[in-house]
């Protein structure tokens, strides 16, 4: 490998052309080739980004670069991550990794064993907000956590309301867009895993068909701590945000919940109230500096394969919780893929 990571993007897409390019390349990365589906398309994507390459081939791509970015529309993740973990690419991969745990989980062990780094991008990780309450919780500033509350119900921008809105076989709805983020955010501010999910859904005019654009849940935690989400597509006039409270005190951060680095997060406790102070790196900058990292042998991806998993068992259990009616068990060790690998 060279000492510039080379880098090939899976997918023409928005948040490549919105954040990730401008990520990468702040990493000392160097995007040299782009897949689309649609050859004019991905020339035309090529040239208004700078990028020297643009291919219909996977393996044309694969041939040139020793990184991926994938952000395809999520049915295609998952052949996508294989066919490069096996050609011996890293992976940083878009949520949600895949349409079922079982199709992550088999991903989690095949990029194991060619031996290739995989990342999921779970950009809020990255947030100063949440690695502040991260660490006001890990220093014991609330006390014991007993309840959180994610606020994470948003307008869908016009130009994202296509196959997330009408296209289940893509991956569409809120509950894989946005829920899998709120159960990323919890494990990782909370340092606890869910283990069981309640949940109901609403589609309120803007999707179609059976495809929800509004949910509201609550999680069960390992500890015993109860959360609670909010998450939408429908609501133009919501502010964000994401609060845990805990026997001796309270985390409080508004506007959060976003792909920009804003927002505050106040600690209430007896003896009052202080803005914690938040460090405004670029989310996306560090989510691609940590994976790049991770390539040199230095540490973890912020979120890991694995967290993917742990994400989407969360909204499978949501999603099946809505459908059924009941208390779903969250299981990301399943392995429901009747596939076998190669
Ligand atoms: P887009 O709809 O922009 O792109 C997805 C695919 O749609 C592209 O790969 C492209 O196909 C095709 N496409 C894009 N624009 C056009 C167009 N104008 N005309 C025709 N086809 C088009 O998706 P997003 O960027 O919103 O999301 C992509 C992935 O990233 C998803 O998995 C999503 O969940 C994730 N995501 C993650 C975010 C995060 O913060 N972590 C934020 C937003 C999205 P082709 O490549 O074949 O040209």
């Amino acid at each position: 490998m060279t000492s510039t990571l080379r880098w090939g993007l899976i997918g023409a897409s928005t948040i490549a052309r919105e954040w990730m390019i401008g990520a990468i390349r702040s990493a000392g990365g160097d995007v040299v080739s782009v897949m689309s589906g649609d050859q004019e398309r991905g020339a035309a994507y090529a040239e208004a980004n700078r990028i020297p390459h643009a291919t219909t081939s996977l393996d044309a791509l694969l041939g040139e670069v020793d990184a991926v970015y994938i952000s395809t529309t999520n049915e295609l993740h998952y052949d996508q991550v294989l066919r490069s973990a096996r050609a011996g690419r890293h992976v940083l991969c878009e949520k949600p990794l895949a349409l079922t745990v079982g199709e992550a989980r088999e991903m989690v062990d095949v990029c194991r064993a060619a031996g290739v780094v995989l990342g999921t991008n779970h950009h809020l990780r990255n947030a100063g907000t949440h690695r502040a309450m991260r660490e006001a919780i890990a220093a014991g500033r609330i006390g014991c956590p007993l309840f959180a509350r994610v606020f994470h119900a948003v307008c869908l921008p016009a130009h994202l309301q296509g196959w997330r809105l009408t296209n289940p076989g893509a991956g569409a709805g809120v509950v894989l867009d946005i829920t899998v983020h709120d159960a990323d955010t919890l494990r990782f501010v909370l340092a606890d895993d869910p283990v069981e999910v309640t949940a109901l859904t609403q589609s309120a005019g803007l999707s179609q068909g059976d495809v929800e654009d509004g949910a509201m849940g609550a999680i069960r935690f390992k500890s015993g701590l109860l959360a609670q989400f909010h998450d939408a597509f429908t609501t133009a006039h919501a502010k964000t945000g994401f609060e845990v409270h805990g026997t001796e005190g309270s985390l409080i951060g508004t506007d959060c919940m976003t792909q920009r680095a804003v927002g505050d997060v106040l600690l209430r406790t007896a003896s009052g109230e202080e803005l914690l102070p938040i460090d405004r790196t670029n989310l996306y900058e560090r989510s691609v500096a940590r994976f790049t990292a991770a390539v040199a042998g230095d540490g973890d991806p912020a979120a890991t394969g694995e967290d993917g998993v742990w994400s989407l068992a969360v909204a499978e259990a949501a999603l099946k919780s809505a459908r059924t009616s009941r208390v779903i068990t969250v299981d990301p060790v399943q392995s429901a893929s009747p596939k076998v690998s190669q």
